[in-house]
């Protein structure tokens, strides 16, 4: 890629001559851009430059021309130009616009654009050996083996370490080679390019719903302008199919594609797919990778030289050269929204990034966010749906298990009923899944001789008895214990007992009930790493389980072919929170993983107990009357002004000290003008649902404005004359999807 082709992008081009003040913009946590002399050679806006910051040198991007209200005299040089792809003036404004609408620091924004090793270090090289046009002086077997394996593999380059394996010799004799030109040796950038990605090779043959979608979202990738599809349908009705033909279009057209996914255990299915359908692999983008592929990720999709990127939601923030489609599957995730540091939410700002590169997005679903639903409806989306299963597969049949009139013991957690159908599937070969999305053994600990509920020394939170692992777990910050003989409140022996269930107990009940079937647990803490789960996940698709015990970790795309009965143990467990989206969660949830159940040509059974079966979102979702619970739950957001009718803005104040993280609350709640400015209202101060975590207290106020006010500049104006003691946090969450 040559100088000219960023700067003809670059409108208008800018150029800052030696010694002319250029911005520098840090990663460091800075509140603004610095002043900088350009280098020797001179600069372009957006360029990665390293400068000295104090006694460092510190990573930055020229944002702009200088302020030049520092001392002249104090101004030092830009030390130099670092070999990487300037930032893009599209980037730019992506930062910009995520920064100001989360209110995060531009620092931390270049963070999240940065995050890749080694960017200040020359590109690395490494040495490649390949036939040369000299003739040794004497030929031994060696030298022979050497040469004969490079005339094998023809034009190819090997490192010194695989050229001296494969042909069985030490390196001394290569190195001699290299002396009389028979072999050459190349310096190479050790980040090479990723295989090419061929969009022409055959693809499956399209239904004709699938093939209407997919040429829909094609027509808008052809035309080369924004545009963002709803793209809903049931599990397996084909909606990747349906956008890898999106990804196929708009590799033809030359520019890249990004497919997010939520979960990396989702990733090996999708990965074997691209595969097939394109014959090679695309660039990966995810917690997962190593620091090594990070950097070739980083660079490569810079340089345009990675096409298709998979990955997770911070892979929006890679530095694209044109970037074409961005799909957001299972878009209703809710780890789309980073709770920590930025907060984002990256179905929204894939939209945001989309509409700067004039780009199309596909938010791909079987039950969308009410969200997107809106938005569908409001036609700012268009929508497409897929209503059939892909082949001879229907939705299963959904019946509730009325838990009020089953005889179950208080300790035991399978109804008979479901007992039975489990039982009918074990006879037949077929596999079931119990679904229960708590992990751990039991949700409570408790002493029956002083009632002590047995509790994290850091946080309000119970203390989650794993009895795998023998330990009991905080669910907030991770601590763990060994699980204690005596309560640790009276000193009782014996007496500490397991209240409520979580998978590993409904384990328990389940080896009771069938000794003899091969069972699985699919919970997250139970494996070591990604690659221990994919292993699991395989084998359960390779029929070698009866039994699928799982938490919310089942619920996501996984393909089990021999799946024909879906059990959930407690289908009222989300109904009870305050949470706003209490109802919509367990709707998406329990939609979602009966959708597990007949994928094939079996048809399947999901099976909800509860003790509410007339409860209106149990109804809606054995109904299957989706458009019905859409529209009765869009109606009683609209009716109270919330989301998405509605703003929120979630603040949460901590210390180590509960008075004065309220003292400070009361304070911001009492200084409401800016907010009553705008039509908004505060609520609070209150102690947050969990009020301590790892030692800090945690307070909470909650602003509600109408959609179209301008919340941040309000919400900024309210912050501002803020000044927080070193020992307090304050933190600001848009949108928050979480209330905890
Ligand atoms: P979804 O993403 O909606 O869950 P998939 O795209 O994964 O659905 O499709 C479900 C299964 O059906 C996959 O194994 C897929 O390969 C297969 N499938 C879907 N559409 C077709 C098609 N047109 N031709 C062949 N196989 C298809
Ligand atoms: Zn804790």
């Amino acid at each position: 890629m040559g100088a000219k082709g960023v700067c003809a992008n670059m409108n208008p081009p800018d150029f800052y001559e030696e010694g002319q003040l250029v911005g520098v913009l840090t990663a460091e946590p800075i509140d603004r851009v610095l002043d900088y002399k350009a280098p020797a050679g001179g600069c372009w806006m957006g360029a990665y430059v390293q400068v000295p910051l104090g006694p460092r040198q510190v990573l930055g991007v020229v944002w702009g021309p200088g302020r030049g209200d520092w001392d002249p005299a104090k101004i030092r040089s830009v030390v130099k130009v670092l070999d990487v792809a300037p930032m893009r003036a599209e980037m730019k404004a992506f930062l910009e616009k995520v920064g100001a609408y989360t209110l995060t620091p531009m620092s931390a924004m270049l963070r999240l654009a940065s995050r890749a090793p080694g960017l200040m270090n020359p590109p690395s090289m490494r040495k490649l050996y390949q036939l040369g046009p000299g003739v040794p002086d004497r030929m031994t077997d060696a030298r022979t083996r050497v040469l004969a394996v490079l005339e094998e593999y023809g034009g190819l380059c090997f490192t010194m370490k695989e050229l001296a394996e494969m042909a069985g010799t030490s390196s001394s004799v290569i190195k001699g080679l290299v002396k009389q030109s028979a072999v050459l040796e190349v310096d190479t950038p050790r980040d090479a390019p990723y295989l090419p990605l061929d969009p022409g090779r055959p693809s499956k043959a399209l239904t004709e719903a699938q093939a209407k979608a997919s040429g829909q979202i094609q027509d808008g990738i052809k035309a080369g302008r924004y545009g963002t599809t709803l793209l809903k349908g049931v599990t397996g009705s084909g909606k990747t199919e349906v956008y890898l033909e999106a990804v196929a279009e708009c590799l033809r057209k030359g520019r890249q594609a990004l497919v997010l996914l939520p979960e990396i255990a989702l990733t090996s299915e999708f990965l074997k797919r691209v595969k097939e359908r394109f014959g090679a692999d695309p660039a990966e983008w995810h917690s997962g990778v190593t620091m090594t592929e990070r950097r070739r990720c980083w660079r490569m999709v810079g340089q345009g030289a990675a096409q298709l990127i998979v990955g997770a939601r911070s892979a929006l923030y890679l530095p694209y050269r044109d970037l074409g489609l961005i799909v957001v599957d299972e878009e209703h995730d809710n780890s789309y929204k980073q709770e920590d540091g930025a907060l984002y939410h990256a179905r929204d700002m894939a939209v945001l990034r989309a509409s700067l590169n004039d780009a199309q997005v596909v938010l791909a679903s079987a039950t969308p966010s009410l969200e997107s639903w809106v938005n569908a409806r409001n036609g700012k989306y268009s929508r497409i749906d897929l209503v059939d299963r892909f082949g001879d597969a229907v939705m299963p049949d959904m019946q509730a298990i009325d838990m009020r009139s089953e005889s179950l013991r208080g300790d035991k957690w399978i109804s008979p009923s479901l007992v039975g159908a489990v039982k009918a599937r074990l006879d037949k070969g077929e596999q079931s899944l119990l679904f229960l999305n708590r992990r751990g053994y039991a949700p409570v600990t408790i002493c029956r001789a002083c009632g002590e509920q047995v509790g994290c020394d850091h946080c309000d939170a119970r203390m989650v008895e794993h009895r795998f692992q023998k330990r009991l777990m905080c669910h907030q910050c991770g601590e763990t214990k060994p699980m204690p003989e005596a309560c640790p409140s009276c000193g009782v022996e014996g007496k500490l007992a397991a209240v409520g269930p979580g998978v590993e107990r409904v384990a328990e009940e389940v080896t009771g009930l069938f000794p003899d079937a091969r069972i699985a647990v699919l919970s997250s803490d139970l494996f070591g790493s990604a690659r221990a789960l994919k292993a699991k996940i395989a084998e359960i698709a390779e029929g070698e389980t009866d039994i699928i015990i799982g938490t919310q970790l089942v619920a996501k795309g996984h393909n089990f072919p021999r799946l024909t009965l879906v059990g959930v143990i407690d289908a009222d467990l989300g109904l009870q929170g305050s949470d706003l989206r209490a109802a919509e969660r367990t709707f998406q949830l329990m939609r979602q993983v009966a959708g597990r159940a007949g994928r094939a040509d079996v048809p399947g059974t999901a099976l909800l107990q509860s003790f509410q079966p007339d409860h209106p979102v149990i109804r809606a979702i054995l109904s299957g009357d989706e458009e019905g619970f859409w529209q009765a739950e869009a109606a009683e957001r609209e009716a109270t002004g919330m989301p998405p009718f509605g703003r929120l803005a979630g603040i949460v104040i901590s210390a180590p000290e509960a008075a004065a993280a309220f003292d400070l609350g009361t304070y911001l709640a009492r200084a409401d003008a800016p907010i009553r400015a705008i039509g908004g209202m505060v609520y609070g101060p209150a102690p947050a649902p969990i009020a301590r975590v790892r030692g800090r207290h945690r307070v909470r106020l909650l602003v509600k404005a109408p959609k179209t006010a301008p919340i941040q500049a309000a919400l900024t104006k309210w912050v501002k004359d803020v000044k927080l003691p070193n020992n307090l946090r304050l933190s600001i969450d848009i949108d928050p999807q979480s209330f905890y």
